[in-house]
Protein backbone atom coordinates (compact mmCIF):
# COMPACT_ATOMS: atom_id res chain seq x y z
CA UNK A 1 0.00 0.00 0.00
CA UNK A 2 2.99 2.38 1.12
CA UNK A 3 4.16 1.93 -2.36
CA UNK A 4 1.25 2.74 -4.26
CA UNK A 5 0.00 5.54 -2.30
CA UNK A 6 3.30 7.22 -2.62
CA UNK A 7 2.83 7.05 -6.91
CA UNK A 8 -0.81 8.44 -6.20
CA UNK A 9 1.31 11.50 -4.07
CA UNK A 10 3.53 11.70 -7.12
CA UNK A 11 0.58 12.27 -9.71
CA UNK A 12 -0.88 15.15 -7.42
CA UNK A 13 0.73 18.54 -7.55
CA UNK A 14 0.16 21.18 -4.73
CA UNK A 15 -2.56 23.40 -5.15
CA UNK A 16 -5.35 25.19 -2.37
CA UNK A 17 -8.13 23.07 -1.80
CA UNK A 18 -8.47 19.17 -2.76
CA UNK A 19 -9.56 18.90 -6.38
CA UNK A 20 -12.59 16.58 -7.12
CA UNK A 21 -10.01 14.34 -9.51
CA UNK A 22 -7.30 14.52 -6.08
CA UNK A 23 -10.06 12.62 -4.21
CA UNK A 24 -11.05 10.56 -6.65
CA UNK A 25 -7.44 9.13 -7.34
CA UNK A 26 -5.82 9.14 -3.46
CA UNK A 27 -10.02 7.30 -2.55
CA UNK A 28 -9.14 4.62 -5.25
CA UNK A 29 -6.13 3.85 -3.06
CA UNK A 30 -8.32 3.37 -0.27
CA UNK A 31 -10.43 1.97 -0.80
CA UNK A 32 -8.16 -0.93 -2.12
CA UNK A 33 -5.98 -0.47 1.23
CA UNK A 34 -9.43 -0.97 3.34
CA UNK A 35 -10.59 -3.76 1.53
CA UNK A 36 -6.66 -5.38 1.74
CA UNK A 37 -7.53 -4.72 5.69
CA UNK A 38 -10.68 -6.90 5.24
CA UNK A 39 -12.97 -4.22 5.86
CA UNK A 40 -16.06 -5.77 4.64
CA UNK A 41 -17.07 -4.36 1.25
CA UNK A 42 -20.52 -2.46 2.00
CA UNK A 43 -18.66 -1.04 5.02
CA UNK A 44 -15.38 0.16 2.48
CA UNK A 45 -18.64 1.63 -0.10
CA UNK A 46 -20.01 3.56 2.22
CA UNK A 47 -17.06 4.99 4.37
CA UNK A 48 -15.63 5.99 1.20
CA UNK A 49 -18.42 7.43 -0.02
CA UNK A 50 -19.18 9.73 2.67
CA UNK A 51 -14.74 10.53 2.76
CA UNK A 52 -15.27 11.56 -0.75
CA UNK A 53 -18.00 13.96 -0.19
CA UNK A 54 -16.33 15.80 2.94
CA UNK A 55 -12.60 15.71 1.30
CA UNK A 56 -13.62 17.56 -1.83
CA UNK A 57 -13.13 21.35 -0.99
CA UNK A 58 -10.88 20.83 1.63
CA UNK A 59 -8.00 23.47 2.44
CA UNK A 60 -4.39 21.61 1.36
CA UNK A 61 -1.45 22.53 3.68
CA UNK A 62 1.47 24.05 2.19
CA UNK A 63 4.51 21.69 1.55
CA UNK A 64 1.91 18.88 1.55
CA UNK A 65 0.70 16.84 -1.26
CA UNK A 66 -3.31 16.54 -1.70
CA UNK A 67 -2.56 12.70 -1.52
CA UNK A 68 -1.31 12.86 1.95
CA UNK A 69 -4.29 15.50 2.94
CA UNK A 70 -6.54 13.18 2.17
CA UNK A 71 -4.84 10.34 3.68
CA UNK A 72 -5.35 12.25 6.90
CA UNK A 73 -8.95 13.02 6.10
CA UNK A 74 -9.73 9.38 5.82
CA UNK A 75 -7.33 8.44 9.06
CA UNK A 76 -9.68 10.99 10.98
CA UNK A 77 -12.63 9.65 9.58
CA UNK A 78 -11.72 6.27 10.23
CA UNK A 79 -10.84 7.06 13.89
CA UNK A 80 -14.27 9.04 14.76
CA UNK A 81 -16.04 5.85 13.23
CA UNK A 82 -13.83 3.41 14.66
CA UNK A 83 -15.22 5.32 18.56
CA UNK A 84 -12.78 8.54 19.29
CA UNK A 85 -9.70 8.38 20.71
CA UNK A 86 -8.86 7.83 24.50
CA UNK A 87 -9.17 11.29 26.20
CA UNK A 88 -6.61 10.91 28.65
CA UNK A 89 -3.12 12.04 27.64
CA UNK A 90 -0.95 10.83 30.82
CA UNK A 91 1.06 7.95 31.57
CA UNK A 92 -2.33 5.80 33.11
CA UNK A 93 -4.19 6.43 29.79
CA UNK A 94 -4.08 2.77 29.29
CA UNK A 95 -5.48 1.88 32.74
CA UNK A 96 -7.80 4.86 32.88
CA UNK A 97 -9.29 3.37 29.44
CA UNK A 98 -9.43 -0.11 30.88
CA UNK A 99 -11.59 0.76 33.74
CA UNK A 100 -14.34 2.84 31.95
CA UNK A 101 -14.58 -0.30 29.42
CA UNK A 102 -16.21 -2.63 31.37
CA UNK A 103 -19.03 -1.56 33.11
CA UNK A 104 -19.22 -3.11 37.23
CA UNK A 105 -22.01 -0.86 38.02
CA UNK A 106 -24.57 -3.37 40.06
CA UNK A 107 -24.80 -5.00 42.99
CA UNK A 108 -22.53 -7.90 42.72
CA UNK A 109 -21.83 -10.59 42.18
CA UNK A 110 -21.47 -9.02 38.66
CA UNK A 111 -22.15 -10.99 35.52
CA UNK A 112 -20.07 -10.81 32.48
CA UNK A 113 -21.10 -12.89 29.55
CA UNK A 114 -18.62 -13.51 26.97
CA UNK A 115 -20.19 -14.70 23.98
CA UNK A 116 -18.78 -16.04 19.86
CA UNK A 117 -17.70 -18.53 17.98
CA UNK A 118 -15.56 -21.41 18.85
CA UNK A 119 -11.76 -20.89 18.89
CA UNK A 120 -12.65 -16.88 18.61
CA UNK A 121 -10.94 -16.54 21.95
CA UNK A 122 -13.51 -16.45 24.35
CA UNK A 123 -12.20 -18.46 27.38
CA UNK A 124 -8.52 -16.57 26.72
CA UNK A 125 -10.25 -13.15 27.19
CA UNK A 126 -12.03 -14.53 29.94
CA UNK A 127 -8.36 -15.24 31.87
CA UNK A 128 -7.06 -12.22 30.66
CA UNK A 129 -10.01 -9.66 31.60
CA UNK A 130 -10.15 -12.02 35.10
CA UNK A 131 -6.63 -11.11 35.61
CA UNK A 132 -6.95 -7.14 35.16
CA UNK A 133 -9.79 -7.08 37.14
CA UNK A 134 -8.10 -8.95 40.26
CA UNK A 135 -4.40 -7.12 39.48
CA UNK A 136 -5.57 -3.33 38.74
CA UNK A 137 -9.09 -2.97 40.03
CA UNK A 138 -8.68 -5.17 43.42
CA UNK A 139 -11.98 -7.21 42.04
CA UNK A 140 -12.72 -11.15 43.63
CA UNK A 141 -12.85 -12.88 40.19
CA UNK A 142 -14.53 -16.05 39.66
CA UNK A 143 -14.74 -18.14 36.37
CA UNK A 144 -17.09 -20.13 35.52
CA UNK A 145 -17.07 -22.60 32.08
CA UNK A 146 -20.73 -23.20 30.31
CA UNK A 147 -18.73 -25.11 27.21
CA UNK A 148 -20.63 -28.93 28.38
CA UNK A 149 -19.40 -29.69 25.00
CA UNK A 150 -15.76 -29.64 25.34
CA UNK A 151 -14.52 -31.04 28.85
CA UNK A 152 -10.89 -29.65 27.93
CA UNK A 153 -12.70 -26.45 27.36
CA UNK A 154 -13.39 -26.33 30.56
CA UNK A 155 -10.46 -27.19 32.33
CA UNK A 156 -8.00 -24.53 30.13
CA UNK A 157 -10.68 -22.26 31.97
CA UNK A 158 -9.35 -23.79 35.14
CA UNK A 159 -5.71 -23.54 34.20
CA UNK A 160 -6.20 -20.04 33.58
CA UNK A 161 -7.94 -19.19 36.63
CA UNK A 162 -4.93 -20.58 38.34
CA UNK A 163 -2.05 -18.62 36.15
CA UNK A 164 -3.94 -15.22 37.00
CA UNK A 165 -5.05 -16.26 40.60
CA UNK A 166 -8.75 -15.76 40.59
CA UNK A 167 -11.33 -18.34 41.82
CA UNK A 168 -12.96 -21.36 39.47
CA UNK A 169 -16.08 -23.10 39.64
CA UNK A 170 -15.53 -26.77 40.10
CA UNK A 171 -16.88 -28.67 36.93
CA UNK A 172 -19.69 -30.86 37.51
CA UNK A 173 -20.57 -33.25 34.94
CA UNK A 174 -23.82 -33.31 33.29
CA UNK A 175 -25.32 -29.65 34.09
CA UNK A 176 -26.69 -28.05 31.30
CA UNK A 177 -25.22 -24.46 30.21
CA UNK A 178 -27.72 -22.78 31.68
CA UNK A 179 -28.00 -24.33 35.43
CA UNK A 180 -23.98 -23.96 35.04
CA UNK A 181 -24.43 -20.17 34.84
CA UNK A 182 -26.78 -20.52 37.99
CA UNK A 183 -24.80 -22.44 40.10
CA UNK A 184 -21.90 -19.93 38.99
CA UNK A 185 -23.79 -16.61 40.22
CA UNK A 186 -25.44 -18.32 43.46
CA UNK A 187 -21.76 -19.53 44.33
CA UNK A 188 -20.44 -15.85 42.97
CA UNK A 189 -22.72 -14.70 46.11
CA UNK A 190 -21.55 -17.31 48.39
CA UNK A 191 -18.11 -16.31 48.14
CA UNK A 192 -18.17 -13.12 48.45
CA UNK A 193 -17.21 -12.51 44.36
CA UNK A 194 -17.09 -9.13 42.64
CA UNK A 195 -17.35 -10.21 39.45
CA UNK A 196 -18.75 -13.62 37.91
CA UNK A 197 -17.52 -14.50 34.00
CA UNK A 198 -19.84 -16.72 32.24
CA UNK A 199 -17.26 -18.75 29.39
CA UNK A 200 -20.32 -19.77 26.75
CA UNK A 201 -19.44 -22.24 24.37
CA UNK A 202 -18.96 -21.40 21.19
CA UNK A 203 -19.93 -23.40 17.55
CA UNK A 204 -18.11 -23.63 14.61
CA UNK A 205 -20.83 -21.41 12.87
CA UNK A 206 -23.75 -19.71 14.51
CA UNK A 207 -27.00 -21.47 15.39
CA UNK A 208 -30.31 -21.36 16.94
CA UNK A 209 -29.28 -23.30 19.16
CA UNK A 210 -26.48 -21.67 20.17
CA UNK A 211 -28.52 -18.61 20.81
CA UNK A 212 -31.22 -20.12 22.72
CA UNK A 213 -28.62 -21.21 25.03
CA UNK A 214 -26.87 -17.92 25.31
CA UNK A 215 -29.97 -15.74 25.42
CA UNK A 216 -31.67 -18.00 27.94
CA UNK A 217 -28.72 -17.32 30.17
CA UNK A 218 -28.28 -14.04 29.51
CA UNK A 219 -32.32 -13.13 30.92
CA UNK A 220 -31.32 -15.42 33.64
CA UNK A 221 -27.85 -13.77 34.94
CA UNK A 222 -28.70 -10.00 33.38
CA UNK A 223 -24.97 -9.40 32.94
CA UNK A 224 -23.68 -5.73 32.77
CA UNK A 225 -21.22 -6.69 29.77
CA UNK A 226 -22.52 -9.01 27.16
CA UNK A 227 -18.89 -8.94 25.42
CA UNK A 228 -19.64 -10.47 21.58
CA UNK A 229 -15.74 -11.82 21.30
CA UNK A 230 -14.32 -12.25 17.62
CA UNK A 231 -11.18 -13.21 15.64
CA UNK A 232 -9.82 -10.20 13.67
CA UNK A 233 -8.80 -12.39 11.40
CA UNK A 234 -11.81 -13.48 9.59
CA UNK A 235 -12.51 -10.35 7.70
CA UNK A 236 -15.33 -10.36 5.65
CA UNK A 237 -17.27 -12.31 7.79
CA UNK A 238 -16.78 -10.54 10.49
CA UNK A 239 -19.99 -8.92 9.25
CA UNK A 240 -22.56 -11.77 9.26
CA UNK A 241 -20.96 -12.75 12.55
CA UNK A 242 -21.42 -8.99 14.12
CA UNK A 243 -24.81 -9.24 12.91
CA UNK A 244 -26.33 -12.58 13.67
CA UNK A 245 -25.14 -11.98 17.44
CA UNK A 246 -26.19 -8.76 17.96
CA UNK A 247 -29.88 -9.54 16.56
CA UNK A 248 -30.63 -12.15 19.11
CA UNK A 249 -27.94 -11.01 22.45
CA UNK A 250 -28.12 -7.89 24.28
CA UNK A 251 -24.49 -6.74 23.52
CA UNK A 252 -22.80 -4.17 25.10
CA UNK A 253 -19.36 -4.43 23.38
CA UNK A 254 -17.10 -6.45 20.66
CA UNK A 255 -13.59 -7.80 21.86
CA UNK A 256 -10.93 -8.13 19.22
CA UNK A 257 -8.27 -11.03 19.60
CA UNK A 258 -5.27 -11.93 17.87
CA UNK A 259 -4.52 -8.50 16.61
CA UNK A 260 -1.34 -9.63 16.84
CA UNK A 261 -1.61 -11.82 13.81
CA UNK A 262 -0.82 -10.66 10.59
CA UNK A 263 -4.63 -9.26 10.17
CA UNK A 264 -4.81 -5.75 9.54
CA UNK A 265 -7.98 -5.15 11.88
CA UNK A 266 -9.87 -4.35 9.30
CA UNK A 267 -12.83 -6.47 10.71
CA UNK A 268 -12.76 -4.36 13.77
CA UNK A 269 -14.13 -1.32 11.65
CA UNK A 270 -16.82 -3.48 9.90
CA UNK A 271 -18.29 -5.02 12.84
CA UNK A 272 -18.27 -1.21 14.11
CA UNK A 273 -20.17 -0.37 11.53
CA UNK A 274 -23.08 -3.17 11.30
CA UNK A 275 -23.44 -3.15 15.15
CA UNK A 276 -22.38 0.44 16.53
CA UNK A 277 -21.42 -1.50 19.79
CA UNK A 278 -17.82 0.09 21.05
CA UNK A 279 -14.93 -1.85 20.83
CA UNK A 280 -13.96 -2.70 23.67
CA UNK A 281 -11.01 -4.40 23.80
CA UNK A 282 -7.91 -6.16 22.13
CA UNK A 283 -6.57 -9.16 22.51
CA UNK A 284 -2.64 -9.12 21.64
CA UNK A 285 -1.51 -12.95 22.67
CA UNK A 286 -1.85 -15.62 23.52
CA UNK A 287 -1.15 -15.16 27.34
CA UNK A 288 -2.69 -13.84 30.12
CA UNK A 289 -0.90 -10.05 29.52
CA UNK A 290 -2.17 -10.08 25.74
CA UNK A 291 -4.57 -7.50 26.50
CA UNK A 292 -5.01 -3.97 25.54
CA UNK A 293 -7.78 -0.99 25.95
CA UNK A 294 -9.40 -0.65 22.80
CA UNK A 295 -7.54 3.12 20.87
CA UNK A 296 -9.31 4.11 17.57
CA UNK A 297 -5.91 5.95 16.58
CA UNK A 298 -3.95 2.86 16.87
CA UNK A 299 -6.36 1.08 14.75
CA UNK A 300 -6.72 3.83 12.54
CA UNK A 301 -3.34 3.65 11.60
CA UNK A 302 -2.98 -0.26 11.44
CA UNK A 303 -5.87 -0.43 9.15
CA UNK A 304 -4.73 2.20 6.80
CA UNK A 305 -0.78 1.31 7.30
CA UNK A 306 -0.34 5.00 6.68
CA UNK A 307 0.40 6.19 10.25
CA UNK A 308 3.48 7.93 9.20
CA UNK A 309 1.78 10.36 6.43
CA UNK A 310 -0.79 11.01 9.07
CA UNK A 311 1.93 12.32 11.81
CA UNK A 312 3.99 13.82 9.42
CA UNK A 313 0.86 15.94 7.73
CA UNK A 314 0.33 16.87 11.45
CA UNK A 315 3.69 18.41 12.41
CA UNK A 316 3.45 20.32 9.05
CA UNK A 317 0.13 21.54 9.68
CA UNK A 318 1.52 22.65 13.44
CA UNK A 319 4.65 23.71 12.46
CA UNK A 320 5.10 25.31 9.08
CA UNK A 321 3.57 28.57 9.13
CA UNK A 322 1.45 28.92 5.84
CA UNK A 323 2.12 32.73 5.37
CA UNK A 324 5.69 32.25 5.75
CA UNK A 325 5.67 29.31 3.45
CA UNK A 326 3.51 31.04 0.71
CA UNK A 327 5.69 34.24 1.27
CA UNK A 328 8.74 32.25 0.52
CA UNK A 329 7.24 29.72 -2.12
CA UNK A 330 6.60 33.18 -4.24
CA UNK A 331 10.21 34.26 -3.48
CA UNK A 332 11.37 31.25 -4.71
CA UNK A 333 9.63 31.04 -7.97
CA UNK A 334 10.83 34.60 -8.48
CA UNK A 335 14.43 33.12 -8.15
CA UNK A 336 15.13 35.83 -4.83
CA UNK A 337 15.46 32.63 -2.60
CA UNK A 338 17.62 34.13 -0.17
CA UNK A 339 20.03 32.39 2.74
CA UNK A 340 17.11 34.13 5.62
CA UNK A 341 14.86 31.46 3.64
CA UNK A 342 17.49 28.35 4.05
CA UNK A 343 17.48 29.27 7.53
CA UNK A 344 13.37 29.39 8.05
CA UNK A 345 13.99 26.04 6.04
CA UNK A 346 16.54 24.67 7.87
CA UNK A 347 14.75 25.59 10.82
CA UNK A 348 11.63 24.21 10.07
CA UNK A 349 13.04 21.23 8.88
CA UNK A 350 14.90 20.78 12.63
CA UNK A 351 11.04 21.12 14.28
CA UNK A 352 9.91 18.72 12.31
CA UNK A 353 12.44 16.08 13.76
CA UNK A 354 15.11 16.27 11.26
CA UNK A 355 15.91 15.41 8.13
CA UNK A 356 16.24 11.49 9.65
CA UNK A 357 12.87 11.72 11.26
CA UNK A 358 11.22 13.72 7.98
CA UNK A 359 12.57 10.98 5.48
CA UNK A 360 11.64 7.95 7.53
CA UNK A 361 8.09 9.22 7.74
CA UNK A 362 7.61 9.79 3.83
CA UNK A 363 7.40 6.68 1.52
CA UNK A 364 10.05 5.82 -1.02
CA UNK A 365 12.99 8.00 1.13
CA UNK A 366 15.01 5.09 2.87
CA UNK A 367 16.79 4.64 -0.71
CA UNK A 368 17.66 8.67 -0.34
CA UNK A 369 18.65 8.14 2.94
CA UNK A 370 21.30 5.60 2.44
CA UNK A 371 22.62 7.46 -0.32
CA UNK A 372 22.93 10.72 1.86
CA UNK A 373 24.62 9.01 4.15
CA UNK A 374 26.79 7.05 2.08
CA UNK A 375 27.49 11.09 0.52
CA UNK A 376 28.36 11.82 3.89
CA UNK A 377 24.72 12.16 6.07
CA UNK A 378 22.64 15.08 6.29
CA UNK A 379 21.99 14.66 9.82
CA UNK A 380 20.63 17.31 12.51
CA UNK A 381 23.85 18.51 13.87
CA UNK A 382 24.03 19.56 10.37
CA UNK A 383 21.16 21.39 10.15
CA UNK A 384 22.13 23.35 13.37
CA UNK A 385 25.90 24.19 12.02
CA UNK A 386 24.34 25.47 8.36
CA UNK A 387 22.02 27.50 10.12
CA UNK A 388 24.76 28.51 12.23
CA UNK A 389 26.99 29.39 9.57
CA UNK A 390 23.89 31.75 8.48
CA UNK A 391 23.37 33.14 11.77
CA UNK A 392 27.00 34.86 11.36
CA UNK A 393 26.61 36.48 8.33
CA UNK A 394 24.83 40.24 8.17
CA UNK A 395 21.62 40.49 6.80
CA UNK A 396 22.93 42.07 4.00
CA UNK A 397 24.83 39.17 3.10
CA UNK A 398 21.94 36.72 3.60
CA UNK A 399 19.75 38.83 1.37
CA UNK A 400 22.44 38.95 -1.48
CA UNK A 401 24.93 36.14 -1.48
CA UNK A 402 26.94 37.57 -4.18
CA UNK A 403 28.37 39.80 -1.86
CA UNK A 404 30.36 37.15 -0.25
CA UNK A 405 34.38 37.21 -0.92
CA UNK A 406 36.87 35.50 0.57
CA UNK A 407 37.34 37.56 3.70
CA UNK A 408 33.65 37.80 4.40
CA UNK A 409 33.98 34.10 4.35
CA UNK A 410 36.60 34.23 6.69
CA UNK A 411 34.91 35.97 9.22
CA UNK A 412 31.69 33.81 8.93
CA UNK A 413 33.67 30.79 9.74
CA UNK A 414 35.44 31.85 12.62
CA UNK A 415 31.54 33.36 13.48
CA UNK A 416 30.04 30.04 12.94
CA UNK A 417 32.90 27.97 14.58
CA UNK A 418 33.02 26.36 10.83
CA UNK A 419 35.45 26.15 8.21
CA UNK A 420 35.40 28.31 4.86
CA UNK A 421 35.19 25.37 3.33
CA UNK A 422 32.12 24.34 5.21
CA UNK A 423 30.51 27.96 4.07
CA UNK A 424 31.48 27.32 0.64
CA UNK A 425 29.69 23.98 0.66
CA UNK A 426 26.38 25.92 1.71
CA UNK A 427 26.55 28.95 -0.48
CA UNK A 428 26.53 26.40 -2.81
CA UNK A 429 23.74 24.30 -1.54
CA UNK A 430 22.32 27.54 -1.80
CA UNK A 431 23.00 28.10 -5.32
CA UNK A 432 21.65 24.92 -6.48
CA UNK A 433 18.69 25.41 -4.88
CA UNK A 434 17.52 28.58 -5.68
CA UNK A 435 18.17 27.35 -9.52
CA UNK A 436 16.29 24.48 -8.96
CA UNK A 437 13.25 26.54 -7.00
CA UNK A 438 13.11 28.17 -10.10
CA UNK A 439 12.33 25.66 -12.09
CA UNK A 440 10.50 23.98 -10.14
CA UNK A 441 8.13 27.07 -9.64
CA UNK A 442 7.26 26.03 -6.16
CA UNK A 443 9.28 25.57 -3.27
CA UNK A 444 8.26 24.11 -0.08
CA UNK A 445 9.97 20.72 2.06
CA UNK A 446 9.76 18.56 -0.81
CA UNK A 447 11.52 20.90 -3.31
CA UNK A 448 14.42 21.57 -0.68
CA UNK A 449 14.66 17.78 0.51
CA UNK A 450 14.90 16.49 -3.00
CA UNK A 451 17.73 19.30 -3.58
CA UNK A 452 19.34 17.86 -0.72
CA UNK A 453 19.16 14.34 -2.18
CA UNK A 454 20.58 15.34 -5.50
P1 LIG B 1 -12.73 -19.94 22.51
O1 LIG B 1 -13.05 -21.19 21.78
O2 LIG B 1 -13.54 -18.78 21.98
O3 LIG B 1 -12.84 -20.04 23.97
O4 LIG B 1 -11.21 -19.57 22.14
P2 LIG B 1 -9.92 -19.77 23.03
O5 LIG B 1 -9.88 -18.76 24.12
O6 LIG B 1 -9.81 -21.19 23.45
O7 LIG B 1 -8.80 -19.39 21.98
C1 LIG B 1 -8.52 -20.17 20.84
C2 LIG B 1 -7.04 -20.06 20.50
O8 LIG B 1 -6.71 -18.72 20.18
C3 LIG B 1 -6.14 -20.42 21.65
O9 LIG B 1 -5.05 -21.16 21.16
C4 LIG B 1 -5.67 -19.10 22.21
O10 LIG B 1 -4.40 -19.20 22.81
C5 LIG B 1 -5.63 -18.25 20.98
N1 LIG B 1 -5.85 -16.82 21.25
C6 LIG B 1 -6.86 -16.23 21.90
N2 LIG B 1 -6.72 -14.89 21.93
C7 LIG B 1 -5.58 -14.62 21.26
C8 LIG B 1 -4.88 -13.40 20.90
O11 LIG B 1 -5.28 -12.27 21.22
N3 LIG B 1 -3.72 -13.54 20.19
C9 LIG B 1 -3.25 -14.77 19.83
N4 LIG B 1 -2.11 -14.80 19.12
N5 LIG B 1 -3.88 -15.90 20.11
C10 LIG B 1 -5.02 -15.85 20.82
MG1 LIG C 1 -13.59 -21.61 25.08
Amino acid sequence: LGDKLGNVFDNLTGRGALSEKDVNTAMREIRVALLEADVALPVVKDFVEKVRREAVGEKVIKSIKPGQMVVKIVNDALIDMLGGTLSDEDADKEEAAKANLLNLQARPPIAILMAGLQGSGKTTTSGKLALYLRKSLKKKVLLASLDTNRPAAMEQLGMLAKQADVGFLPIVQGQSALDIAKRAMKEGAKGGYDVVFLDTAGRTTINDELMDEVEAIAKETKPTETLLVADSLTGQDAVETAKRFNERLPLTGLVLTRIDGDGRGGAALSMRAVTGLPIKFLGTGEKLDGLEAFDAERLAGRILGQGDIVSLVEKASEFINEKEAAASAEKMRKGQFDLDDLAKQLGQMQKMGGMGGLMKMLPGMGKMKKQLDAAGGVDDQLLKQQQAIIYSMTMEERRNPGLMKASRKKRIAAGSGMSVQEVNKLLKMHRQMSDMMKKMGKGGMAGLMQQMGG
